[in-house]
């Protein structure tokens, strides 16, 4: 099905060959996505002839890549339907969190106070709750999934009390591709006076996203599974809120004066984004918006949730394979094979230039819930298509011959 408006896109990827320079299949998007030669060729520009810091030079240089790293926050903010004061560039998603975690989360946590996550809940938006939660005497409760693996809003609003201060939930799931309801999640957890955060880590690669519609209060996403480079990451947060949190990290860029006696701090966001920040980055992040804005976010939906489907359907028809997570799916397929460990079946792929994960995916609660120690799962991106999935299938009709 001609989902995207150009077919041909996987010639922008030079990540998509293997060293012979065959196909290769990569279906591990939702670790990480591979990159577009708009992309290199940003970050090489921006490491080479343009690069200067920004914020400090006098210098026409220096002017002009401060120029560059405030664009790519205008251009993230056009993009999430938000304001550029209120974007603020973190390493990930992983320190987004953790900077809501210990700024928001130690200055409006106490004893008593709940904090509400999810049984499917990455790592990275268990681990730093769990901290400020030992720190500051508040209990964290995890709401359950239903039978297909979404998070279970009716069971929110059961669970829900005016103790609970945030809900924290991932708008897709990294392991199962479920996708949130979340602007009743917003509902929900405003209806008790809690803030929302939202994970939107395979989100921001997938779907069209309107802060404003939203209706949440946190949202973090990391820009290397946007098809942008590692080390830079996107914290939105509403303006009023931002401007009430205390910095979490101190140093050159977030200050307004410093004494020993006593500093004050620059408004958000630079609040937040203490020293020399991810320049290069940045810059280059933005290249990888553009490119993905001009495949248009909803075809991209359209194509990746279509082959998930069709993936689906295709694992369906072998006996030994079984399927978790729910029939729509974001572009993000869990499944295992009777008899064979997920990591076996990575490495028999693998043979075959077909790269799948393998393993507990950072959500080993997850794990618990669904009785298995690990799953395999193929992810999509907008270079995915049907070949990958034929490739998969014939790796595991393989698999399933070599251990029978
Ligand atoms: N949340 C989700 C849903 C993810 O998929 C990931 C990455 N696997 C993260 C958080 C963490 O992102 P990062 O490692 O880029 O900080």
């Amino acid at each position: 099905a001609a989902t995207l408006s150009r077919p041909d896109v996987r010639t922008d990827f030079p990540g998509l060959l293997t060293e012979d320079g065959e196909r290769w299949h990569y279906l591990d998007t939702a670790a990480t996505a591979q990159k577009p030669q708009a992309v290199i060729d940003a970050m090489a520009n921006a490491l080479g002839k343009d690069y200067a810091t920004v914020h400090r030079g006098v210098y026409s240089r220096s002017a002009q890549m401060t120029l560059g790293y405030e664009a790519a926050r205008r251009r993230v903010a056009d993009f999430i339907g938000a304001k550029e004061q209120e974007v603020v560039f973190v390493r990930g998603a992983t320190e987004g969190i953790n900077l809501v975690a210990y700024s928001w989360g130690m200055a409006n946590l106490r004893e008593g106070d709940r904090i509400m996550l999810s049984q499917l809940e990455h790592h990275s938006n268990i681990v730093p709750w769990q901290i400020v939660a030992e720190k500051t005497g508040a209990k964290i409760d995890v709401c359950p999934l239903t039978d297909d693996g979404l998070i279970d809003l009716d069971a929110l609003e059961d669970v829900l009390t005016e103790r609970h201060k945030i809900v924290a939930l991932a708008h897709v799931s990294n392991v199962l591709g479920s996708i949130l309801g979340a602007k009743r999640a917003a509902k929900l957890a405003h209806s008790v006076g809690a803030k929302l955060l939202l994970d939107g880590c395979q989100t921001a690669p997938r779907m069209r996203l309107d802060m404003n519609e939203l209706d949440c209060d946190f949202y973090v996403f990391s820009g290397h599974k946007l098809y942008g480079p590692t080390g830079i990451g996107v914290l939105w947060a509403r303006e009023e809120l931002l401007g009430a949190m205390p910095p979490w990290h101190g140093g050159g860029a977030m200050i307004e004066k410093v004494e020993f006696e006593r500093s004050t701090y620059a408004p958000p966001p630079q609040r937040f984004e203490a020293g020399t920040p991810m320049i290069t980055e940045a810059i280059a992040l933005h290249a990888a918006i553009d490119y993905v804005d001009a495949l248009d976010m909803e075809s991209l939906f359209a194509h990746e949730s279509g082959l998930a489907a069709k993936l689906r359907d295709e694992l369906r028809e072998i006996n030994s394979v079984r399927l978790f997570g729910p029939e729509k799916s974001a572009g993000i397929v869990s499944f295992a094979m009777e008899g064979v460990h997920p990591h076996d079946l990575g490495t028999i792929l693998d043979e075959e230039n077909v790269a799948i994960r393998a393993g507990h995916h950072c959500a080993q609660p997850l794990m618990q819930h669904l009785g298995v120690p690990a799953t395999a799962r193929a992810s999509f991106g907008l270079y995915s298509d049907e070949s990958d999935i034929a490739a998969l299938v014939r790796g595991i009709e393989r698999t399933q011959k070599i251990f029978a």
